[in-house]
């Protein structure tokens, strides 16, 4: 059994200082549930072939969201990308892969360092103690960062004071509550949340153990597997993992199946990084959250981005207030977008439009 740490032990060990994590007054627009949405009462995931030997793990909506994994089979052990909100999501992953191989896992890939995609490194790095965790090298620098953004190290300590706040949110509104299935649901996101909290607590996070500056292949069992910068999008260290052979590239967030999350993106950067994934050869995307795509989903959800940000800046320079844009743009948007980014129960066109123009606005702006 490993040393037990303590999260506070760790974060000293990683060079983060306590004192300067900031307290976080609002929920993450992220990632966080309407509190009476529906979500599933376990961690669940899908195993779906894309290719010979790999697998897109797409996840049950959760309170605490997961992101999805793509598991790759080599000879010579499991590469997954992507490790979800919490250890015991990871677990509930490796389960299902035992189904399909008996294989260590060998390799991690952390796509980027939002806290939906990494906190369950742990539960691998446990199992298998010389287990590699791959990420970009500013993933690893945002992970241990306090003024990231949504996710690292100090977002483990920002959470303790939310997801306790989020409690006592659910808690009054579950007692204000009188629909039978409304207070289902909010009785089963309050379980889910208390469960997290606990497992917060316990939190012993693994970081990457080696990084990737520009360009790495993996060459493992016979299988060749690029890990690449390409450039800012969701993030400013986002690594897109490309199997030639078998057509299949992983994006993490900087292409999903809903509405993105932009608050640490790069809207204008985003566009151009995905004009450069364009230029490579496959036929099927395996994205952040939602279901696998084909290639054409790459143009479509890259569209949405390059109309936002025009959108925005026409209105910047015809001099309309925030307040007007948020009220004239997502109707005018929503011919285009509206009935593609909502098919899930999260990340709905009408949920998230209005902070997506908002962050554009702001990041414009501050340009
Ligand atoms: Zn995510
Ligand atoms: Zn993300």
């Amino acid at each position: 059994m490993k040393e037990s740490w303590t999260r506070r032990r760790f974060i000293l060990r990683a060079g983060v200082a306590v004192a300067s994590v900031q307290t976080f007054q609002n929920l993450d627009p992220c990632c966080v549930y309407a509190a009476d949405a529906q979500t599933a009462p376990e961690e669940l995931f899908e195993l779906k072939p894309v290719a010979d030997g790999v697998y897109a793990a797409i996840a049950a909506a959760r309170y605490k969201v997961n992101c999805n994994a793509a598991v790759i089979l080599t000879d010579d052990g499991v590469v997954v990308v992507d490790s979800h909100s919490k250890p015991s999501a990871a677990h509930a992953l490796y389960k299902h892969i035992q189904t399909i191989t008996r294989q260590p896992i060998r390799t991690i890939v952390n796509t980027h360092f939002h806290w939906d995609h990494w906190q369950g490194n742990q539960a691998y790095a446990e199992r298998f103690p010389d287990v590699e965790i791959i990420a970009s090298q500013r993933t690893l620098e945002n992970l241990t960062r306090p003024d990231a953004g949504n996710g690292g190290i100090p977002h483990v300590e920002k959470q303790l004071t939310t997801v306790a706040q989020e409690i006592e949110q659910l808690r009054a509104e579950l007692a204000a509550a009188h629909d039978p299935s409304r207070r289902a649901r909010l009785r089963s996101n309050l379980t889910q949340a208390e469960d997290y909290l606990e497992e917060l607590r316990g939190f012993r996070p693994a970081l990457p153990t080696r990084t990737v500056a520009d360009k790495l292949t993996l060459q493992h069992g016979g299988r060749n597997i690029d890990l690449m910068v390409l450039g800012r999008a969701h993030t400013d260290g986002d690594l897109f993992i490309h199997l030639p052979k078998e057509k299949v590239v992983v994006t993490g967030d900087a292409v999903i199946d809903w509405m993105p999350y932009l608050n640490d993106g790069y809207p204008e950067d985003w566009v151009r990084t995905l004009d450069a994934l364009e230029g490579f050869d496959f036929a099927h995307i395996i994205p952040g959250h939602g279901e696998v795509a084909p290639r054409g989903h790459l143009g479509f959800f890259r569209s949405y981005i390059a109309d936002l940000v025009a959108a925005v800046r026409l209105a910047i320079a015809e001099a309309a207030s925030l307040d007007e844009m948020k009220n004239t743009l997502p109707d005018r948007l929503a011919s285009k977008y509206e009935a593609a980014m909502s098919k899930y129960p999260l990340g709905q066109y009408r949920e998230r439009i209005g902070s997506n123009i908002e962050v554009v606005y702001r990041k414009l702006i501050a340009a």
